[in-house]
């Protein structure tokens, strides 16, 4: 099955995933995996020359995928079941996956949406069918263990529920993440609903009125040419075909 197959790759080091320790491989089976971390990266890269991978080599981590601030995403993985150094140990480390988001301010809202579509990819990937927003743990292993096993399948969780960390809380826009990843997830918009929510939008609103006025100048110009055709016609062996008129309209609308 596919992931985040239009991701740009950038391949996490091979060494930084499982815990050859505790005899738990660099990837594991689907079925041990739960939710996710959605980390703040609290800082810019500047690809090529400096790539998330890049920072994973110099800190001794790694994560599943990296959400850029123009929206752009970057794959670590081929696929979201590697046991990745990102959320401080293996109780949290096998069965949630990890996401950077790239910057240090609010979300943008081409990273909104980004951040949306690689939940829906790896919840699709999983099967898992709901997204609950996780609560802080006591952030003991066992206690780790026990919650994600309360929380069940499509649980998400902030870095500092799970870990003493710098990582910073709180960027992560909950209020509008968990509605935003359910709709996603849990309801099959129809086209009137999806045609509703994008009249809300100022650009497609102006789309709209700019297609309602080239549709009013196309019925405009078929009468003008039409009219031109029937003169033309006239006149033996003058004028425009019908063929060509067409053209012209087609031309004129064409966007
Ligand atoms: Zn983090």
């Amino acid at each position: 099955m596919s992931w985040l197959e239009r991701a740009i790759d950038d391949p996490a080091p091979a060494a930084h995933a499982g815990y050859s320790g505790l005899h738990i491989a660099p990837e594991v089976d689907a079925a041990l995996k739960s939710g996710a971390v959605v980390h703040s990266a609290a800082g810019l890269w500047s690809p090529p020359g400096y790539k998330p991978s890049d920072l994973m080599r110099s800190r001794g981590n790694s994560w599943d995928a990296t959400i850029m601030v123009n929206g752009d995403v970057w794959r670590h993985r081929p696929r979201p079941t590697f046991v990745n150094w990102h959320a401080g140990g293996p109780a949290q480390n096998v069965p949630l996956c990890g996401f950077e988001t790239e910057g240090t301010g609010p979300w943008t809202a081409a990273q909104k949406a980004s951040l949306v579509r690689v939940l829906t990819e790896t919840w699709a990937y999983f099967g898992w069918q709901r997204f609950v927003k996780a609560a802080p743990t006591d952030k003991t292993q066992d206690g780790i263990r026990q919650a994600i096993l309360a929380a069940g399948k499509g649980c998400a969780y902030e870095h500092n529920w799970l870990d003493y960390t710098s990582c910073p809380g709180g960027r992560d826009d909950w209020g509008w993440l968990v509605p935003a990843a359910k709709a996603a997830l849990e309801e099959e918009m129809t086209p009137a609903e999806l045609f509703a929510q994008l009249k809300k939008d100022k650009d497609f609103a102006s789309y709209l009125t700019l297609i309602e006025q080239l549709r009013r100048a196309q019925g405009t110009l078929e009468a003008q040419l039409g009219a031109h055709v029937g003169d033309a016609a006239k006149h033996a062996g003058g004028g425009v075909s019908e063929e060509r008129v067409a053209e012209i309209i087609r031309e004129l609308v064409a966007d």
